[in-house]
């Protein structure tokens, strides 16, 4: 099933859209007031969701929003989780972090909630001073059942279902000031969606493949089998101290093929468009500017 957010005549509605995201049937209010209570009710409800959706409704018809407008926390992030993308970082002379190129566990950071935007929505790079704005495309899970000590082994039994990420940096801010938060963490830098891909039709998510275009060049290309941390590993390690929540949002890390990975990098400028596609989610897309 692939849920999403949207604005219809005004009013926020929660609904299943079909495969190729031509139609939404909106869920009562009374049965999904939002995303994140479906999330956490999921189990009471899955069964009753086909039959309590509404006609459906032409996406063109609506405005689709981030699947998880506001997060009730901070989105966790992972970064330098492929190999070829760690090296391009690390050569890059952005890289202010540790000095090895393959990290020993898994490097973990966040952003605010209050970066994240939807499908469509313009990436505000007019607000990073430095006019070094990079993509970044990210395959992301979403928590259903929450927890602290997850093992492994039980780690996809507390996926809810994943969506794409855009983990848009200001690449100078990120150097100049050691830790990623602020270069990451701008208003506007987490474009989200355009749907959640609930988990039980994707199994076996190292199966999905991750592909962003810039104005429609292929920039990345990646299978999720590449990760070097998994993400029954990411679940493992955040979950050691941290309870994780339902709604919980986890962007799994990006693969090569960002901006500072070219010579001389290739930032974003007003007029760009940013697509990233997810086998089986669909396409991210937003301008920029
Ligand atoms: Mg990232």
């Amino acid at each position: 099933m692939r849920l999403v957010t949207f604005l219809y005549n005004g009013r926020q509605a929660v609904g299943i859209a079909d495969e190729v995201l031509s139609q939404v049937s909106p869920l009562p209010t009374e049965f999904a007031p939002d995303m994140l209570s479906l999330i956490a009710n999921y189990d009471q409800l899955k069964s009753g969701l086909a039959g309590a959706a509404g006609a459906p409704l032409p996406i063109a018809s609506v405005e689709l929003l981030a699947p998880i407008p506001r997060p009730s926390r901070n989105v966790f992030c992972v970064g330098k989780n492929y190999h070829e993308h760690a090296k391009e970082f690390a050569g890059s002379g952005f890289d202010s972090s540790a000095k090895e190129i393959v990290p020993e566990a898994p490097v973990i950071f966040t952003k605010p909630s209050s970066t994240v935007i939807g499908p469509g929505a313009s990436i505000p790079n007019y607000l990073d001073p430095t006019d070094s704005t990079d993509y970044e495309g990210e395959l992301t899970v979403i928590i259903g059942r929450g927890g602290r000590g997850i093992k492994k082994q039980d780690a996809l039994a507390h996926v809810f279902g994943y969506t794409i990420i855009n983990d848009v940096t200001a690449r100078t801010l990120q150097h100049k000031h050691r830790q990623w938060f602020i270069g990451k963490g701008i208003d506007g830098f987490c474009p989200m969606g355009p749907a959640i891909l609930t988990a039980d039709e994707m199994p076996d998510p190292t199966k999905m493949r991750l592909t962003t275009s810039v104005n429609g060049e292929r920039r990345q290309d990646a299978s999720v089998a590449d990760l070097i941390f998994d993400i029954p590993t990411l679940i493992e390690t955040l979950s050691a101290g941290i309870t994780l929540e339902a709604g919980d949002v986890i962007a799994t890390g990006t693969p090569a093929g960002v901006g500072l990975g070219f010579k001389p990098p290739r930032f974003l400028k007003k007029g760009d468009v940013v697509t990233i596609e997810v086998s089986g989610i669909g396409k991210l897309e937003n301008p920029v500017g």
